[in-house]
C-alpha cells in the first residue's frame, strides 16, 4: 500500500523525486538506522543519523504509523534543512485486536526491554484459549523536505508468533516472529534473507519504484 500524494482539487500532484546527496534518517533506534542505512546503500545517498545532527526525538502523538512517520519526517526536515526519512512501525496480533502496534516501542517499557515486551504478548495471547497466533508488522516510511512536502509508503509482512523466542541476530520482536512460510524467526536470519522479505523491505521497495527510479 503506498499513499504518497494526497488528492487535491486539481487533482493528484506529482510524486516528488529524491536527488542524490545528504538524506537525514530520522531515527533513534539504532536498529532501524542500520537496516535503512543498508537499504539505501545502491542509491547514491549519504545517509546521515538524526543522532549525528542531535536532533530531538518527537513526542509520537499520532493515531496510525503513518501520522507517526510523517511528524518525525517533517520535523527532521525542518530542523536539518535537508530531506528526512522516518520509519514508524510495529508488531500487530490480530487476536489482540491489533496491539502492541504503534505502542510497540512503548510496551518494552523505558528500559527498551523487548525481552519483557515479548512477554508481555505472550501472556495477553493465554488470556483466553486457544487464540490465534496470527501477527504481522507494518512499516510506514515518509519521506519529508524542508517545505513541508511528504510522500509516504506501507509495508507489511505476515507471519505467526513462536514461543519461546528464536535467535538473536534481530531486533524488537524479531525473536518472535515465524514469517509465512518461512522456518526461521526474523531473530534467526541473517540480516540479508529477513531484509528481502521484511515489512521495511516492502515500504522500501515501494519508495524506491517512486521516488528514487
Ligand atoms: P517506533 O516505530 O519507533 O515507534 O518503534 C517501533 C517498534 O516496533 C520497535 O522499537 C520494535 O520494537 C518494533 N519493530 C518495528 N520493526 C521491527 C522489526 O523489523 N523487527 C522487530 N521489531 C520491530
Amino acid at each position: 500500500m503506498s499513499g504518497a500524494n494526497e488528492e487535491s482539487g486539481e487533482g493528484r500532484q506529482a510524486i516528488r523525486k529524491l536527488a542524490p546527496g545528504k538524506l537525514v534518517i530520522a531515527s533513534h533506534n539504532p536498529g532501524k538506522v542500520r537496516e535503512i542505512t543498508a537499504l539505501l546503500g545502491a542509491y547514491g545517498i549519504e545517509p546521515v543519523s538524526a543522532a549525528e545532527l542531535d536532533l530531538p526525538e518527537p513526542e509520537e502523538t499520532g493515531t496510525t504509523f503513518v501520522a507517526n512517520a510523517e511528524l518525525k519526517a517533517l520535523q527532521a526536515a525542518d530542523l536539518s534543512g535537508l530531506p528526512a526519512l522516518s520509519d514508524d512501525s510495529g508488531l500487530c496480533v490480530d487476536a489482540l485486536g491489533g496491539d502492541p502496534g504503534i505502542f510497540s516501542a512503548r510496551w518494552a517499557g523505558e528500559a527498551k526491554d523487548f525481552d519483557l515486551a515479548m512477554r508481555l504478548v505472550e501472556d495477553r495471547l493465554h488470556e483466553e484459549p486457544d487464540l490465534p497466533r496470527d501477527a504481522h508488522f507494518i512499516c510506514a516510511l515518509a519521506l519529508a523536505w524542508p517545505d513541508g512536502h511528504v510522500e509516504w509508503f506501507e509495508g507489511r509482512v505476515d507471519g505467526t508468533l513462536v514461543w519461546p523466542p528464536r535467535g538473536d541476530k534481530g531486533f524488537g520482536y524479531d525473536a518472535m516472529f515465524l514469517p509465512v512460510g518461512g522456518s526461521e524467526t526474523f531473530g534467526e536470519m541473517d540480516p540479508e534473507a529477513k531484509h528481502a522479505i521484511s515489512h521495511r523491505a516492502d515500504a522500501f521497495r515501494q519508495l524506491v519504484a517512486a521516488v528514487l527510479a
